[in-house]
């Protein structure tokens, strides 16, 4: 099947990214210029630990708000080591910048033996409660979680803003109840590109042929490559030919 026409990069974002990382620092201008040059032109950069959120917030000052859209957050791989009065400086960082969003936040099942998966959930469900206070988008990192996932959901009830599963790894049955009760979006790294992941092809296309609006791409970058051992960027999303 060619896809060629829905989902589109004209949304033109690369809507996960850690683009503040120092791995970047030497050539961030011409990462940039490279996905733009492919019709990439904003790029959703999400923390994954507190300190990354000044260097997120350096970011959006110097290439601005049409290019970088921030995500202050705690990652649940570094939901152990918070410092304590995180939540309100994280609700005065959204105060500060209102086109941020709450990001990367989420439950991660292989990381349990590191970070205990009460305290990642936690941690998870703070977040929860100030995005749907502020009404702020999430963006969410699920791994080997969904059926957790699900009935965190269903305990925690309304949420009206985007929430953008980074990385979908879910079930067709997940992206369908998360559908029926949330503004869900589905985002895609640049695996999918290979087809090589069965299921992760089944639901995309799922998606494509009943829901091509929830489809997002990211990069991850700089993480998540093709090819192992190198440095993704923003300029190797591409719409899947599969
Ligand atoms: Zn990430």
């Amino acid at each position: 099947m060619q896809v060629n026409s829905t989902p589109q990069l004209s949304n033109c974002a690369d809507w996960h990214s850690h683009l503040y990382e120092p791995v970047f620092d030497l050539d961030r201008d011409d990462v940039i210029a490279r996905a733009k040059a492919v019709g990439i032109t904003r790029f959703c950069c999400d923390a994954s630990k507190e300190s990354d959120w000044i260097d997120i917030e350096n970011l959006y000052k110097q290439y601005g708000k049409t290019t970088i859209r921030p995500g202050f957050g705690i990652h649940p791989w570094f939901s152990g080591a918070t410092q304590p009065g995180w939540q309100d400086r994280l609700i005065s960082k959204l105060d500060q910048y209102s086109d941020a969003v709450v990001a990367e936040i989420g439950i991660d099942w292989i990381r349990r033996a590191y970070v205990p998966f009460d305290v990642q959930t936690k941690t998870f469900l703070e977040q929860m409660e100030i995005a749907r206070d502020l009404n702020r988008s999430v963006t969410i990192h699920c791994v080997r979680a969904w059926d957790k996932a699900l009935a965190l959901f269903k305990d925690f009830g309304r949420f009206s803003p985007e929430m953008t599963f980074h990385s979908f790894s879910g079930s067709i049955h997940d992206a369908q109840w998360l559908m029926l009760h949330y503004n869900a979006f589905f985002s895609f790294g640049v695996e999918i590109q290979t087809g090589k992941k069965e299921s992760l092809v089944q639901t995309y296309k799922f998606l494509l042929d009943g829901a091509p609006q929830t489809i997002r791409f990211e990069s991850d970058s700089p993480y998540m490559p093709l090819i192992k051992g190198t440095r993704n960027e923003p300029a190797n999303i591409k719409i899947p030919s599969l």
